[in-house]
């Protein structure tokens, strides 16, 4: 038997009888689009990421871009405004961006923890930076005191990306509830997935999350007046329900995430692998598990070998994608430089103790590169 990347179905196994309970309550309620379950989540979401309010949406992608477009009905960003976004992020970072008319500019990451650079985010700022969208990759927390700091000295806003930061934690606060909003994906592989799409948006701004609403809801906020030209992104009552049933537990599995990411650290002691580090304060959401190697495809080809999956996060860099010919230009090395050398090693709540020995074995036997 291989060792996969990560098997969602064994981590909504050990949830499944209370999983269909929840799906049965849903069925028999006849009420399957906000209603009861979405608002019970919101207030528990908010509740866990210490912040007073939390909307569902349909996505992670949705969550930022809402943010954006709520900020633009309110009047705090205009088309063509910039906001400063790292390198080496999720093309979803950029496109929620872009598809509000806003002007995303790559800055390159802190070579060590991949994460924003608040000296190169510093430098980056220029007359037309209205906003900063931090993400949180691979779980771990970008440099939120620095950047909050930088943002109230140019006067931005402070976005989180947190869709792969579910509860990671510095100084008792959680992701979600360092900015002035942030967006969360439930995608089922995140660290708090559903068993389809959803998202949420979380903020103390009560003005915000209030416009928020009715953005996500045709622009409606009593049925059939609408006050903007909204779009249909709701979280469903299905998804909030299977969601309620494991919210509770996701501290549990982030601890087991990290008891993996412990091993790994002691274990793998190999010239060419270089992995990755936390500051002793942090709690790492462990989303991902993210190697360094220069012969990153060679080691991949040899786990594979093993019997060993594993992912790359992410092949090719937002700019250097199709999808953005205007960022084509950018000069941005060390983001290309991690774009050709990260791999994500296998990393889950589920993971059996053989298979995490398995991928140590596998990382050891890697022929060292002459
Ligand atoms: C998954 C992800 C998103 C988008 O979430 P979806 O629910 O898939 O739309 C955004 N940003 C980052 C960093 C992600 O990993």
């Amino acid at each position: 038997m291989d060792v996969p990347f990560l098997s969602l179905k064994d981590v909504n196994a050990r949830y499944a009888d209370e999983l269909k309970a929840a799906a049965a309550r849903v069925i028999d309620s006849g009420w399957y689009v906000l209603g009861q379950e979405v608002s019970a989540f919101e207030q528990e979401f908010a509740e866990y990421c210490g912040v007073r309010h939390a909307v569902g949406v349909g996505n992670g992608l949705d969550a930022l871009a809402l943010i954006l477009r709520a900020y633009k009905e309110l009047g705090a960003l205009h088309d063509g405004d910039e906001v400063i976004v790292p390198g080496n992020t999720f093309i979803a970072s950029l496109l929620a961006i872009s598809e509000n008319r806003l002007v995303p500019v790559p800055v390159e990451p802190d070579a060590v923890s991949f994460n924003l650079d608040p000296a190169r985010v510093s430098a980056a700022v220029g007359p037309r930076t209205r906003a900063i969208m931090a993400v949180h990759l691979y779980g771990q927390l970008a440099d939120m005191p620095a950047l909050s700091e930088l943002a109230q000295r140019h006067n931005l806003l402070l976005i989180e990306d947190a869709a792969q930061a579910h509860g990671a934690m510095r100084d008792g606060r959680r992701a979600g509830a360092f900015g002035h909003a942030a967006g969360f994906s439930f995608f089922p592989a995140k660290n708090l997935g559903a068993l389809g799409d959803g998202g949420a948006i979380v903020t103390d701004d009560s003005v915000l999350a209030a416009r928020i609403a009715v953005l996500r809801n045709y622009g409606s906020d009593v049925k059939y007046r609408h006050l903007y030209q909204g779009v249909n992104s709701r979280l469903d009552e299905l998804q909030a329900a299977l969601l309620r049933v494991k919210l509770p537990y996701l501290d549990e599995e982030i601890a087991r995430r990290r008891q993996v990411a412990l091993r790994y650290r002691a274990a793998i002691r190999h010239p060419a692998i270089q992995l990755p580090s936390t500051p002793q304060e942090e709690r790492h959401a462990w989303h991902l598990f993210v190697v360094r190697c220069r012969q990153r495809d060679a080691l991949q080809q040899h786990l594979l070998a093993q019997g060993v999956h594993s992912q790359v996060h992410y092949p090719i860099a937002p700019h250097r994608q199709a999808a953005y010919p205007l960022l084509h230009g950018l000069q941005l090395p060390l983001t290309e430089q991690l774009h050709d050398e990260v791999l994500s090693l296998p990393i889950g709540p589920a993971m059996r103790d053989e298979d995490v020995q398995r991928v140590i074995d596998a990382c050891q036997s890697f022929p060292e590169p002459a």
